[in-house]
């Protein structure tokens, strides 16, 4: 098989993953579209039983690493995090403030033909290196692999990959937009000049419906950390340097929300801003680099599918000093990467800007050497839905072995049921058995107890859901005491004392990622 074939057998295996993980979320309670029994909305997701236990499983154990037991910081001592939890909508002033209102937005063209808007940074254009013919312009998304053959097969003739050159829209002259044939056209030269686009979703306050009551449902959790700073310095014992963190729905009206959750309307963050002095900014940047590496990792992540991006200069916005991406191997970007987690030295531009529009001072006074100062910002911000979908493709491992034909291999910690109770049969006292442990399991534990259907099955049923314990109680649990566990990955079975249960699992959850 040529390399060329090779890369898209393995591309479209991936698409496919993609897809079935998009449907094992829907068959299993994870993630469904939102109002779908209306037909859906584009952009936004409602999490079921099983997702909003992952998610939550995540969302606290960034609150545990970040605000009840930050690590021990580069100077031996330990960090000071608090939490907060701000209100979605703001005085809009804050937004104006802090360069939203007039610069939250993507590059944006408009296809002439089909009506159709798409991000300009998310077209990719592949241009004849010959010079002869059209440029064809496909959209980043899911379905990239299959709609680039789709437009190939209709505009490329005989050319193939190795005949273009492949470059994203956003970097192409506008005077070349007329050799290019938009991703949905059936001509080239349709596509306008790109233009910004705001992505702060509007609403307005109160029953009078006028331009003087807009407000902005909030585009990133961290605006309300920082209009809340002296609110917190001034109630709390924190001192700088230390931390304020906020988990929470963000909202941005985004072009082409795609890759399921990937990109929503509607989605969570989970942020942190960290105080310090400016001469200490750099120690505490490369700390929080390296601790936020190691939070994904210890949750599972694996290090080849994790990336540390630098920005470039142009990329950087003109106030941070440096910013790193945390990036993740998706299977719609591999073998790419796509960003889970941005760490920016923000330097006091966002004190600045709020001390400037709001007229309240925001220096801070050092108790011991009377300095004044605005402190500089490191801000670690992850999307939290963003990293439910990483677990997901990280947990997803097709298996043809086994009757489900495929696993979820979350870390203990995240899975959503630690552990199922499966009585072999459905007498023999095994049942009242398998109850009285379930009883005792769930005071501590999110556990399930699964009584009927042959034993396969509800093997294959928590195979799915990434639950990695089954104990099964049997005749010999009546004779000695013993249940077996068996692990979800590996499905070897060990037999342990049915008194034992609880421990074992308390063990599994402190385990390390492997
Ligand atoms: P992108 O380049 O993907 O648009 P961003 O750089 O604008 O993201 P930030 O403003 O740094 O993102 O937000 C912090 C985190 O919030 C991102 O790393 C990502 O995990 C998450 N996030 C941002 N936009 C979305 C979205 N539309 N849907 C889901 N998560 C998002």
């Amino acid at each position: 098989m040529s390399q060329a074939a090779e890369k898209s057998d393995q591309a479209t295996a991936l698409e496919k993953n993609m897809k079935e993980i998009v449907a094992l979320c829907k068959r299993r309670g994870f993630i469904y579209q939102a109002s779908e029994i209306y037909g859906g909305i584009n952009g936004f997701w409602d999490y079921g039983p099983l997702g909003t236990e992952l998610k939550n499983n995540l969302r606290d154990w960034w609150w545990r690493k970040m605000v009840l037991c930050p690590p021990i910081g580069p100077d031996g001592t330990p960090v000071d995090i608090v939490g907060l939890d701000s209100a979605i909508i703001q005085n809009p002033k804050v937004w104006v403030a802090s360069g939203h209102v007039g610069g939250f937005a993507d590059p944006m063209v408009d296809c002439k033909e089909t009506k159709l808007r798409y991000r300009a940074d998310h077209l990719i254009v592949f241009t004849p290196k010959d010079g002869q013919g059209s440029s064809i312009a496909v959209q980043e998304g899911d379905d990239f692999e299959e709609s680039k053959a789709r437009r190939f097969k209709k505009f490329a003739g005989k050319k193939t990959d190795a005949d273009f050159e492949k470059r994203a829209l956003s970097d192409i002259a506008f005077s070349e937009f007329a050799n290019i044939i938009g991703p949905d056209a059936s001509k080239p030269g349709t596509l306008t000049e790109p233009k910004a686009f705001n992505l702060l979703f509007e609403t307005k306050i109160g029953a009078v419906a006028s331009d003087d009551n807009v407000a902005y449902l909030r585009g990133e959790t961290a605006q309300g950390i920082f209009v809340n700073y002296k609110n917190v310095l001034d109630s709390s014992r924190v001192k700088v340097p230390f931390g304020i963190a906020q988990i929470g729905k963000a909202f941005r009206n985004e072009v082409n929300p795609r890759n399921f959750i990937f990109r929503s309307r509607e989605f969570e963050q989970m942020e942190m801003e960290f105080f310090c002095h400016p001469k200490d900014a750099k120690m505490w940047f490369d700390f929080w680099k390296e601790e936020r590496q190691k939070f994904w990792q210890e949750i599972g992540l694996t290090k080849g599918n994790l990336l540390m991006r630098e920005h470039g200069h142009n990329e950087l916005v003109f106030y941070s000093k440096g910013t790193f991406d945390i990036e993740y191997k998706f299977p719609f970007t591999d073998p790419g990467f796509g960003e889970l987690e941005g760490i920016a030295y923000r330097t006091d531009y966002d004190l600045t800007q709020h001390q400037t529009h709001s007229g309240t001072k925001l220096e801070y006074i050092d108790q011991t050497t009377n300095e004044r100062f605005l402190p500089h910002v490191i801000e670690p911000a992850a999307g939290l839905t963003r990293g439910v979908l990483a677990l997901l493709c990280e947990a997803f491992t097709p298996d043809p072995s086994r009757p489900s034909g495929v696993y979820l291999n979350f870390h203990p910690r995240l899975a959503p049921k630690k552990a199922a109770i499966l009585p072999l049969t459905a007498k023999d006292g095994h049942p009242e058995i398998a109850t009285k442990l379930y009883l005792e399991l769930r005071e501590e534990f999110p556990v399930d107890l699964d009584i009927k259907q042959n034993i396969g099955k509800r093997y294959a049923r928590q195979d799915e859901i990434g639950t990695p314990y089954c104990l099964t109680i049997d005749n010999d649990t009546l004779k000695d005491e013993t249940i077996t566990v068996r692990h979800r990955n590996s499905m070897k079975q060990e037999r342990i004392g049915l008194s034992n249960a609880k421990e074992f699992i308390r063990k599994g959850l402190e385990s390390a990622a492997q």
